[in-house]
């Protein structure tokens, strides 16, 4: 267990996820654009995990990603129980406003594809308006489904972006960057999940004290309720990896 021979990079029932902090993350997407080539960023959380384990294309997608980080505080608390210790929960939703920053000074260009029409548009603007160099080169809703994608690729093509994010949900998001992987040929490709409804005020985020305490995921429950049957991936995934932790690898 640990680190894997093909991909480095802790492992919790399997899927990789990378032991970096925010500024490590950062680095290495600042690593990417500078290189030029296509990489494809998850956020890996307790639902990824667990939907992983029934949907091989999703599994392989996950492992041939090239920065898996860690969302949601499950992984944390898994990486602790599991004596792999991960430094810091690096949420989507936290991570894109930080990104904004970064690209307002490098200059990097990017798209927002994904979520219901408007949305993408109304995050770019308040994410504009904080940071006012900010290049946003593209809003477009699209849509997942697969006889879209060529009209879409195509449009975000043009728009020449240094980094694509798309919130398509899960595990669609992820499917749809890995599938398009090299006709996009964007340096980087990362699923934001419901980051652009946050930060266009659509949806609420669990305030800062909820986060602190690890909370994030009641919050959710209780302002999404119908989230509840996808939410039961996580006392499967805890006893999962108490399986791990207690019994061993084979348990799972
Ligand atoms: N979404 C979308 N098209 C779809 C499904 C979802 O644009 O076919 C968007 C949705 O509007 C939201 C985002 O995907 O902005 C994330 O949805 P959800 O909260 O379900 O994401 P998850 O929690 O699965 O990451």
């Amino acid at each position: 267990m640990g680190w894997s021979a093909s991909k480095p990079g802790w492992r919790v029932l399997g899927v990789r996820v990378d032991p970096v902090t925010t500024e490590e993350a950062l680095a290495r997407l600042a690593e990417f654009v500078s290189e030029g080539t296509p990489h494809h960023v998850v956020t890996v959380n307790p639902e990824f995990v667990m939907t992983s384990r029934h949907h091989p294309e999703f599994r392989a997608v996950l492992e041939a990603a090239d920065l898996c980080l860690a969302d949601g505080v499950g992984l944390l608390w898994a990486g602790w129980l599991l004596g792999r210790p991960l430094p810091e929960r690096v949420a989507g939703s936290d991570l894109l406003p930080q990104i904004a920053a970064r690209a307002a000074r490098e200059g990097w260009r990017l798209f927002f594809l994904g979520a219901q029409p408007g949305v993408a548009q109304r995050a770019a603007d308040v994410l504009r308006a904080r940071y006012p160099a900010l290049q946003v080169v593209g809003t477009y809703a699209g849509s997942p489904a697969e006889e879209e994608a060529a009209g879409i690729i195509r449009r975000v093509r043009a728009a020449q972006p240094d980094m694509l994010f798309v919130a398509y949900g899960a595990p669609a998001q992820d499917l749809w960057i890995a599938r398009h992987r090299d006709e996009l040929a964007i340096p980087v490709m990362m699923g934001v999940g419901g980051a652009f409804d946050f930060i266009a005020g659509v949806a609420k985020r669990a305030p800062v004290w909820v986060r602190r305490m690890g909370l994030e995921w009641l919050h959710r429950l209780i302002h999404q309720p119908l989230r509840w049957r996808r939410m039961l991936a996580l006392p499967h995934f805890a006893a999962r990896v108490m399986a791990e932790r207690f019994v061993g690898e084979r348990a799972w």
